[in-house]
């Protein structure tokens, strides 16, 4: 970018946009019949709280409805406003497309801090949201399914599902209205954890990529890697704690709204994690340093930085001084365009947002289908895949004692072999092979195209073609 002027996040998407489609040949047009939102519907509601009636700003925008319903999630916080809800609202078809997911992109949010209230106030305001939305088709199964984003988790998304079922009584699919739910109301095993799984399988996936991680210059596996998280809210504890626990790379630095901790020698992540929820914030915690100004942590030393909060943290103010090889975006747009441009000239490989974060509407897409097909996942082959196995298991030994052989099976690989899959275990293999299918067709275009500089170019690339495909077919 020529200029030296931050672009907002709107700006950004928009830059980055314009970036891949220079390098497309889509009909007149139709990039700017992609760029554009289709629509944001604002709503402006009172509720009666403590005494007087409180008014509340809420929004819900649709980016485009090449497929349907569309899909995005519902986010709490002051900072929500028309332009970034848009800007999310883009990012998710071009999300969805990109995993495929059979989804438009939608997103909404809600001007409110949601911490002021307690949870009977935020039942009472969530189901007014709610009513406002479903009443113009903006909750609806087929329409325009919400999820959770930031401020906001499955107990919201059960109140709006209950809000859509009251008014849609007569409606089979109802539970299919929103996804995020607890399980009790319709949910999926591993939702709440997708999107920090995601983010995990995605680094299991690039470090199976020599090639890719030499562009970050880095080698070996995820063993021992140094990783600074920025935010432990929902995507990144969950991000910050497969990766420690599973993978062994080495949390050192957590920043969080009142500052950061750092441990070269390695942060406990569940001990932070359930400091932060009894305590509100970091301060105080005992086994780190404390840093007063969080955002400079961002700038250690460090073999990967996973930006897991708000977007814009990374800016033209501080990119020149971002240690980290890898930015991994487990949030959507943490990284601006000015950012982007001084990052790639100093060579940092940048997973964008629309793949890093996916897993989120990814299982969101499992709950939706398990809901219209009213069955759980795995509920009918789970005993006659084990009685298959067990049938293989048998036959192995009995040969095996009728030959005298000298072996047995493991009971370690025993109990694994006759495990059927539950559900869980299905949404893990789907999530895990979403992320590696379409890190593949990312990198593809990567290292195919001379003109295509890095993987987020190369998302766009795939993820606007796909939406182009559809449009087409529409004969648009
Ligand atoms: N809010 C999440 C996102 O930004 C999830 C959306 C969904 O599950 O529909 O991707």
């Amino acid at each position: 970018m020529s200029s030296q002027q931050e672009p907002s996040f709107r700006e950004s998407v928009d830059i980055m946009f314009s970036r891949a489609v220079a390098l497309m040949d889509l009909p007149p047009g139709l990039e700017e019949k992609i760029r554009v939102c289709n629509a944001t519907y604002t709503v402006r509601f009172g509720v009666r709280l403590r005494g007087q009636v409180q008014t509340f700003t809420g929004y819900r925008s649709v980016h485009s409805e090449h497929m349907e319903p569309v899909k995005g999630g519902i986010r709490y916080s002051l900072g929500v406003n028309q332009d970034e809800v848009e800007a999310l609202a883009a990012l998710m078809t071009y999300k969805c497309s990109l995993v495929e997911a059979p989804f438009g992109g939608s997103k909404g949010g809600l001007c409110i801090d949601p911490r002021e209230y307690d949870e009977q106030e935020l039942e009472l305001i969530t189901r007014r949201f709610a009513y406002e939305l479903a009443k113009r088709d903006l909750i609806h199964p087929s329409q325009n399914v919400p999820a959770p984003d930031m401020g906001t988790g499955e107990r919201e998304m059960a109140w709006m599902a209950d809000q859509y079922a009251r008014m849609n009584t007569t409606d089979i699919n109802a539970r299919a209205c929103v996804t995020g739910k607890p399980i009790n109301a319709g949910g999926i095993q591993g939702r709440t954890e997708a999107t920090g799984r995601g983010v995990q399988y995605a680094l299991q996936e690039f470090f199976r990529h020599p090639e890719d991680m030499k562009a970050a210059g880095l080698t070996g596996t995820l063993d021992g890697k140094r990783v600074i998280v920025q935010g432990l809210g929902n995507v990144g504890y969950h991000a910050a704690k497969f990766l420690q626990e599973e993978d062994g790379c080495l949390v050192t630095g957590i920043i969080e709204r009142d500052g950061a901790l750092f441990n070269p020698d390695g942060l406990d992540v569940e001990k932070i994690r359930n400091w932060l929820m009894k305590h509100g914030g970091i301060t105080g915690y005992p086994d780190a340093t404390h840093f007063e100004e969080g955002g400079k942590v961002m700038e250690e030393d460090c073999d990967i930085l996973i930006p897991a909060a708000l977007e814009g943290v990374i800016n033209m103010g501080n990119a020149d001084r971002i240690k980290a090889p890898l930015i991994i975006e487990a949030a959507n747009g943490p990284v601006t365009a000015g950012a982007d441009e001084i990052l790639q000239k100093k060579g940092t490989v940048i997973i964008p947002d629309m793949y890093a974060n996916a897993g989120g509407v990814t299982v969101s897409y499992f709950e939706w289908v398990k809901n219209l097909s009213h069955i759980r996942f795995g509920r009918m082959q789970r005993r006659q895949e084990e009685s298959r196995h067990q049938l293989v298991v048998d036959e192995l030994e009995r040969l095996s004692a009728e030959k005298d052989l000298d072996w047995q099976l493991s009971p370690d690989f025993k109990e694994k072999y006759l495990r059927g899959a539950g559900e869980l275990e299905l949404v893990r293999s789907g999530l895990d092979d979403t992320m590696r299918t379409a890190y593949q067709s990312m990198r593809d275009v990567w290292h195919s195209r001379a003109d295509v500089p890095d993987l987020r170019t190369a998302a766009y690339l795939v993820a606007i073609g796909k939406v182009a495909a559809s449009y087409r077919a529409k004969g648009l």
